[in-house]
């Protein structure tokens, strides 16, 4: 197949990629734009090249399959340096996105236009590399050194527009892209060229600027080195000659490729574009969603409400009398109004999510809905009304979801006219925000089914991951033993603070004690309270301790920590150490806290995947890393703790 065409128009060359699906820099490409450089180079006919990509996008960055091959002649940053060094101007027309080694060649070229819906970035920190071919070096001489920083070392792409103010793009162009590139192309061979960007002079920022920067880029990255090893070389760019910068950044790059960050990171960018769609339901045809409702507007249904509407879905929420339906509306509002002020949504945007809402107390509203996700309190007596109401009112084929955290959803569905129709979804705080979906199908579920559920977490733009039946699922589970483990430190005499400091070193926002300060200690209290009232045998937490002692985090002013009025500040606490003094008893604890916390979810992940609740061990990676905050550059427990599955 050839990946690159040659046509003319007049006396412009126009070189078409088509590398389907997203024309990635394969070797073929790269030798096709290699030869594509001479043809036009010896043709006098020629006055200048458009650069443009057949299918969904540009050059959307290096090929994924060649990941961990040797590298194969044309190397990229060889062909970008040809391109620019052509003899003929090259215009690089974009559409889509220009992404990593698509960007850069880009930057080869003379000149950028793209379409305004078209974006453009250098997103390699993400993989845990810098970029390779010439990203650092080029850019800063392009777009000035803070438009660099900003693209390199946060690895986002930029819209068109933006793209265009910072200086990365030359023209954005409406409609037909060809032929805007082909009228820009004209109007520049008017002008005298400007110079190749490798020739531009870049500005030195002043003194402090790099100082600055290092501490912002160290305080956001916390702990992953790619995007200060970026910095350093967008340093190198602006103090070193051209070619000295270009093997500056050669030479980082092939150091971080090697590194276990980038390994982690490819680690999961491989897991997550496998989970939305698992090789067990491949030929299995997802259920239409059209319309969806949700019963329950508090803090999940409210969430998992907005997300269905960022998706566009409409969405029918149901709510036990109109007081409670006003208190979930007002919930909706909120979360759109915080929208907004974040400069997420406009407020027109705001408007329609809210308008696509049809609240009611009436179950017959629903009767027109292909899923409903019921969000109530969690009680199985609950539920189960709720369920009969569904089995009642809504179409047989509808499916009937329960996100539930702890019950068991075979005992939910039971008495369900049609079971079969019954999936678990389980969405995590803030439902329109957290990427992780558990996916929890009964024994009767379909398999339509358990696909609509996949489906709808890729319209929702989340992280869709099976789990099996088992008190807690995938990620509550492990939560347990975490929690469990770093309580063990504790009665070895390990302070609070410093696990909770080691696990923040080790890359989390927070630590397990913070963390459940953060979140409220009496939910997971009151349900071994209730498990205990069944006569299930739960030995006493030091947690328990302390919800007895009216300690449930930051909303009574004390936890784990103390809190002054008005603080999110932890503080560690003389009442806490009294209360806990009888069940501490120093003893040798593990040195590496961390090492040891992470051994532990890991070991609880292998017993899940023993137990068949997780398909495999890079579901359970996922699972941590977009429900539970663990740090993505670590690939995840199973990832760091050797199990690579
Ligand atoms: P919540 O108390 O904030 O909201 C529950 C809502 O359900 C309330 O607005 C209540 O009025 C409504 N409700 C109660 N009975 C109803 C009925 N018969 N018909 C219609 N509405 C009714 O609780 P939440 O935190 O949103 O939790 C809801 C469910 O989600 C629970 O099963 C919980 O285990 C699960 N969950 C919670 C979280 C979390 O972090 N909060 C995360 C995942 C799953």
């Amino acid at each position: 197949m050839t990946v690159t065409t040659l046509s003319r128009q007049g006396a412009i060359a126009i070189v078409t990629v088509n590398n389907p699906p997203v024309n990635a820099l394969s070797q073929a490409l790269r030798q096709g734009l290699w030869d594509a450089v001479a043809t036009c180079d010896a043709d006098p006919d020629i006055r200048a090249v458009v650069l443009i990509c057949a299918g969904r996008t540009f050059i959307a960055g290096a090929d994924v399959s060649e990941f961990g091959k040797p590298p194969m002649e044309p190397h990229l940053p060889d062909l970008v340096n040809r391109i620019e060094a052509a003899a003929k101007p090259w215009v690089a027309a974009i559409h889509g996105s220009a992404l990593g080694g698509g960007f850069e060649v880009a930057m080869g070229c003379r000149f950028r236009a793209a379409l305004d819906t078209a974006s453009v970035g250098l997103p390699e920190v993400g993989l845990g590399i810098v970029p390779g071919a010439s990203g650092t070096v080029r850019t800063p001489r392009l777009a000035g050194v803070a438009a660099a920083v900003e693209l390199v070392t946060t690895g986002k792409p930029l819209g068109a527009a933006k793209a265009q103010s910072m200086g990365l793009l030359d023209a954005v162009v409406t409609g037909d892209l060809l032929q805007g590139a082909l009228d820009f192309t004209l109007t520049a061979l008017e002008q005298p060229l400007p110079l190749p960007i490798s020739e531009r002079p870049v500005a030195a920022p002043a003194p402090e600027f790099w100082a600055e920067q290092q501490t912002a880029i160290a305080r956001r990255a916390k702990g992953e080195a790619a995007p200060l090893r970026a910095l350093d070389c967008l340093r190198k760019a602006t103090e070193a000659p051209f070619a000295e910068a270009l093997a500056f950044e050669r030479a980082t790059f092939l150091d971080l490729r090697g590194s276990e960050q980038a390994a982690a990171l490819r680690h999961v960018f491989f897991a997550e574009r496998a989970a939305p769609r698992p090789a067990h339901l491949a030929g299995v045809p997802p259920l239409p969603l059209r319309h969806t409702g949700v019963i329950g507007g508090g803090t999940m249904g409210a969430g998992i409400a907005a997300a269905l509407r960022d998706a566009d879905l409409p969405v029918v929420l149901i709510e036990r009398d109109a007081e409670a339906l006003a208190r979930g509306v007002a919930n909706l509002r909120s979360i759109f109004d915080a929208a907004v002020k974040r400069g997420r949504l406009t407020a027109d945007q705001a408007e329609a999510r809210m308008a696509g809402i049809t609240p009611s107390t009436d179950y017959a509203a629903l009767s027109d809905t292909d899923l409903v996700i019921e969000a109530v309190f969690e009680d199985l007596s609950v539920k189960h009304a709720v369920f009969d109401a569904l089995g009642r009112f809504c179409r047989s084929d509808a499916v009937l979801a329960t996100n539930t955290s702890y019950l068991d959803p075979r005992r939910i569905a039971e008495g369900l006219p049609n079971p079969a129709r019954f999936i678990g979804l389980h969405f995590f705080s803030p439902a329109n925000v957290m990427k992780l979906l558990e996916i929890v199908p009964v024994p009767e579920t379909a398999p339509e089914v358990l696909a609509t559920g996949f489906a709808l977490g890729r319209a929702l733009g989340k992280i869709p991951v099976q789990a099996g039946i088992c008190e807690g699922f995938i990620g509550n589970r492990i939560l347990k033993r975490y929690r469990m483990a770093a309580e063990s430190l504790l009665r070895k005499g390990v302070t609070i603070a410093k696990i909770d400091a080691a696990m923040r070193s080790y890359g989390f926002a927070m630590g397990p004690f913070e963390a459940q300060d953060l979140g409220g200690l009496d939910i997971a209290f009151l349900q071994r309270e209730a498990a205990r009232a069944s006569g299930q045998d739960v030995p006493e937490t030091l947690g328990d301790l302390l919800v007895r002692a009216g300690r449930k985090g930051q909303k009574t002013g004390a936890g784990w920590y103390d809190y002054a009025p008005g603080d999110r500040t932890p503080r560690p606490s003389d009442a806490v150490a009294k209360l806990l003094a009888d069940r501490i008893m120093p003893t040798a604890a593990p040195t590496d806290i961390a090492a040891y916390l992470v051994a532990e979810m890991a070991a609880e992940g292998q017993a899940i995947l023993a137990d068949g609740i997780a398909r495999n061990a890079a579901d359970i990676d996922l699972v941590k890393i977009h429900g539970y905050g663990f740090p993505r550059w670590r690939g995840g427990p199973m990832f760091a703790s050797g199990t690579r599955g």
